[in-house]
């Protein structure tokens, strides 16, 4: 490129301006002295002609160095203080001889060039593009012709010198610093503008020293700053430079970027509101209405006043109030802000139900008079009470209670709120899966609601309630995010003071509220929740104690919430038991209670009916009725209500009855109200009547579940048949169950040494029968294969003994969980011998002793221990020694 420059150069001087090698210009051409310029060197030349753009200064007082005085006319400047020199020759051409010419200037090219015949005067002036080439030094000006023409040399390297250059270390250093600073104000600008990588792309093509011009000429800079670049001509020297102006401008877009937020967000808040009250107000005016709300308004703002917000959520309030003041009804928003303000004002910021003096006598026999049984359960309540009572600020543990339904768990979590004098509520978590059903959705939804745990808040009007958060095992997460983390929030003491509801959108204090939780199961909780809970559990209950509890409480209960008592009702304990045999078979007592229920509705009807002149019809109205209400506050939507019963006055009904002999549930009468028996007692034996059908245990969220396993063998070409609601799980366990008792068919004495595939000619098919619950999980590997073995052996299994426990491959019996709730369950359907594997031994423990009395247990590692015990006369193995 050096040797393109010629020696003699027509010169294009630019007013206090300078244009780098790089930098790309436009200008127009009007001047006398400059149309011909360019006309001579570039519009008539056939080849590409150059022009040199020298920087010409201004003021005579400002001299610096290297400027060169043609000393001329000095008085006479046009001193506009103009960038580029386009009209400077306007005047006349004696202004030719500028006093201070620079003395280092810039080839440069036109990279386009347009002509114009100005109208009606017939001036000529040119639109030049030009693009900087190369430096070059003027030897001397000559001023003379009509233009001023320079004799010029190259000063930029040459290649050689440009290579060797390259190699030094201060000189790369230099480089990648000036790089990197670049990259910056690339990204800088990028974000602002949203532009794309074009300015990188050249990051990595361009030479650096020449990038070092091009990002120099692309800002503002000053005219001193300008020349100093310009004569930077040590690659070194001008890196450094460009490093630190290029740095300077980062600075400056950062400050500036700062300055316009702030400004903009004061400026335009405060005026958009005053302008849009102002609107609102001319518009209020015009239409003249709007008083009935009004007085709405102001009621809502009484009601907000005395919620007893905290000082800054009543400022929010009232930043609120004054946007609602400012709308019409019917526009669009001004419903969901007065639906807001109610919540605000409704909820219970202060109010708290007095906390009674803790009597921790009175505690304990409240609890024992409410629940029969759960000796330890409630001793650890009791000692939980007396924290409270010595420490109420100590931070006491979530309590969960864990067990299958029916089995108290909410009672006792309200009998927990009745002995502290505070209000229950139960926030039913069970299937939520979305984390806005705990925190709510954000305003901005249509149709945003707050999460349940402030509505819950709402509803019982009291910050420190015992909350049961029901069945908290039951929470998902899927894409809608976690609500088990909304709840971690919730338990954590530190972080509950500021519960924040995406609704409500100011925290509110959780910290007074005592949090109970039940499950039933308490593996599904996830690991960190687990962990800010104290696991109690409560295990199903055996028939006796069922019998009591129906006896001691239920039918008392019940009795008294259908305004009936023992004067005209009875239910003789030898019923209550075939309720509990025939229509029950569950781990609580839910059930139960419902039966008897349905029970006492039936007697109350019929002597109703016998007795038609009792005005009974009105006094048996508010039976029906939800008597929860007033104690359990429900906050979930769609839970259905458990009766929890209070004390009814129904003395009257009483009175009416006593006239009559007492009506005794009898046989009959069971089985006229609560239809057909549903379960049989002796259910195991009357269907284990054939080879191939075993009872299993299995382990649900309802607690420990009986399940019968059918085998049987049709014609067909070997191929394995599952039926029933079945997980995968459980199909593979069929598979290996199979495998097993192929290999062992001769051991096993199922078929012959020669013609020893059991499947010949047949197809296996198993069956789970009964029960919607979708069974998975290993636990039935033993049972499917003591089916199979009894199914080619044709020896029918024990009908008294049931069996659960996963097996290897190779017949290794393995542990499994949940025993307790299935020898709870075996002991239920009244079976009388229980299979384990040997290593669930230690589960024992926790089964209560009366039913591990009434059960024989008995302990496998192996396989064939399994069929040892199932099958009378023991395995039918040929020889166990060869195993
Ligand atoms: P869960 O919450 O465990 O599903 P609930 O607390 O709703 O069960 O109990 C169901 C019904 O059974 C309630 O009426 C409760 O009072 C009663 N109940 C459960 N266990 C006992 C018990 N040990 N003594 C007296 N009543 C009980």
């Amino acid at each position: 490129m050096m040797g393109e420059l010629p020696s003699s150069i027509g010169i294009l001087p630019f007013r206090n301006k300078v244009l780098l090698p790089g930098a790309i210009i436009r200008i127009q051409c009007t001047s006398p002295t400059s149309v011909k310029l360019v006309e001579e060197e570039l519009w008539q030349r056939e080849e590409k002609g150059l022009i040199g753009i020298l920087p010409v200064r201004d003021s005579t007082e400002t001299t610096v160095g290297s400027t060169v005085t043609q000393g001329v006319d000095s008085g006479d400047r046009s001193s506009k203080n103009q960038p580029v020199l386009l009209d400077y020759h306007k005047t006349d051409g004696k202004n030719l001889n500028e006093p201070n010419w620079h003395t280092r200037g810039v080839a440069a090219r036109a990279l386009h060039l347009s002509r114009g015949v100005e109208k009606p005067s017939g001036r000529v002036t040119y639109v030049v593009v030009l693009e900087g080439l190369s430096r070059f030094s003027v030897q001397d000006l000559n001023t003379k012709g009509a233009y001023t023409t320079a004799r010029i040399s190259p000063i930029d390297m040459t290649k050689t010198e440009m290579e060797q250059v390259e190699q030094d270390a201060d000189y790369i250093a230099l480089s990648r610093q000036f790089k990197v600073t670049a990259m910056e104000l690339i990204s800088v600008l990028e974000q602002k503008q949203k532009t794309g990588g074009r300015t990188k792309i050249l990051l990595e093509t361009v030479p650096v020293h020449k990038l070092a011009d091009i990002f120099v000429a692309s800002f503002e800079i000053s005219f001193e700053e300008q020349l100093a670049m310009l004569d930077s001509v040590d690659l070194k020297v001008r890196l450094s430079k460009a490093t630190e102006l290029v740095e300077r401008h980062l600075q400056s877009i950062r400050v500036a970027e700062k300055i316009t937020q702030k400004v903009e967000g004061q400026l335009s808040k405060s005026q958009k509101e005053f302008l849009l009250r102002q609107q609102m107000r001319a518009i209020k005016e015009e239409l003249g209405d709007n008083d009935d709300e009004d007085d709405d308004v102001a009621a809502l703002e009484r009601k907000m006043q005395d919620a007893g917000m905290p000082p800054n959520i009543w400022k929010h309030a009232q930043r609120e109030l004054r946007r609602l003041k400012s709308m019409q009804p019917q526009q669009p928003g001004y419903n969901s802000s007065r639906v807001y303000l109610e919540l605000l004002a409704d909820l219970p910021w202060q109010t708290t139900s007095e906390e009674v003096e803790l009597d921790l006598k009175a505690a304990k026999d409240r609890l024992d008079s409410d629940h029969y049984g759960l000796v330890k359960v409630k001793q650890r309540i009791i000692e939980y009470l007396a924290v409270r009572k010595l420490k109420p600020d100590a931070r006491s543990p979530v309590l969960c209670f864990v067990g299958p339904p029916g089995v108290g768990k909410t009672s006792l979590a309200s009998s927990i709120a009745s002995a502290l004098g505070r209000k229950f509520i139960r926030i039913s978590l069970g299937g939520v899966k979305d984390e806005a059903d705990i925190r709510g959705h954000r305003r901005t939804y249509i149709g945003s609601m707050p999460g349940r745990l402030i509505d819950g808040l709402k509803k019982v009007a009291v910050c420190n309630p015992v909350m049961l958060l029901d069945e908290i095992d039951k929470t998902g997460s899927d894409v809608r995010g976690d609500p088990a983390s909304a709840l971690l929030e919730v338990l954590d003491p530190e972080q509950n003071k500021s519960f924040s509801d995406h609704y409500l959108n100011v925290p509110f204090d959780l910290s007074k509220v005592i949090f109970v939780a039940t499950a039933n199961r308490a593996q599904p909780i996830p690991p960190p929740l687990l962990d800010r809970m104290e696991v109690i559990e409560l295990p199903g209950y055996t028939s006796e104690e069922k019998l009591r509890i129906a006896m001691r409480h239920l039918i008392p209960r019940v009795l008294n919430q259908h305004g009936l008592n023992s004067d005209f009702l009875q239910l003789p304990e030898g019923i209550v038991k075939l309720v509990i045999e025939r229509y029950t078979r569950e781990a609580g007592v839910r059930n139960l209670e419902r039966n008897l229920a349905a029970l006492a509705r039936a007697a109350a009807v019929t002597v109703a009916e016998q007795e038609p002149n009792l005005p009974l019809n009105k006094n048996m109205h508010p039976i029906s009725s939800p008597l929860l209400e007033s104690r359990i506050v429900n906050g979930g939507t769609e839970v259905e209500m458990e009766v929890i019963p209070m004390s009814v006055n129904n003395h009257e009904i009483s009175d009416v009855f006593r006239i009559m002999s007492p009506l005794i549930v009898d046989e009959e009468m069971l089985e006229k109200v609560l239809g057909p028996p549903k379960y049989d007692y002796n259910e195991a034996s009357e269907r284990v009547v054939t080879p191939g059908i075993t009872v299993g245990l299995v382990w649900t969220a309802f607690g420990g579940e009986v399940q019968f396993v059918e085998a049987t063998a049709t014609a067909g070409k070997g191929d394995l048949h599952l039926t029933g609601q079945l997980g995968d799980v459980i199909k593979e366990s069929a598979q290996i169950a199979l495998t097993w008792v192929r290999a062992r068919a001769t051991e096993l004495n199922l078929a012959t040494a020669q013609e020893n595939n059991l499947l010949e000619g047949r197809d296996v098919h198993i069956h789970f029968p009964a029960g919607a619950v979708p069974k998975d999980g290993p636990s039935a590997g033993v049972t499917l294969v003591t089916s199979l073995v009894s199914l080619f052996s044709r020896r029918r299994v024990r009908a008294d003994t049931a069996m659960t426990g996963e097996m290897t491959l190779r017949g290794l019996v393995l542990p499994v969980g949940g025993i307790k709730d299935k020898v709870l369950a075996a002991h239920r359907y009244g079976l009388k011998r229980v299979i384990l594997p040997e290593r669930n031994l230690k589960d024992l423990a926790e089964v209560p002793s009366a039913v591990l009395k009434s059960l024989e247990i008995l302990l496998a590692k192996r396989m064939e221990d399994v069929l040892e015990h199932a099958f009378e006369g023991g395995c039918p193995l040929k020889h166990h020694s060869k195993l």
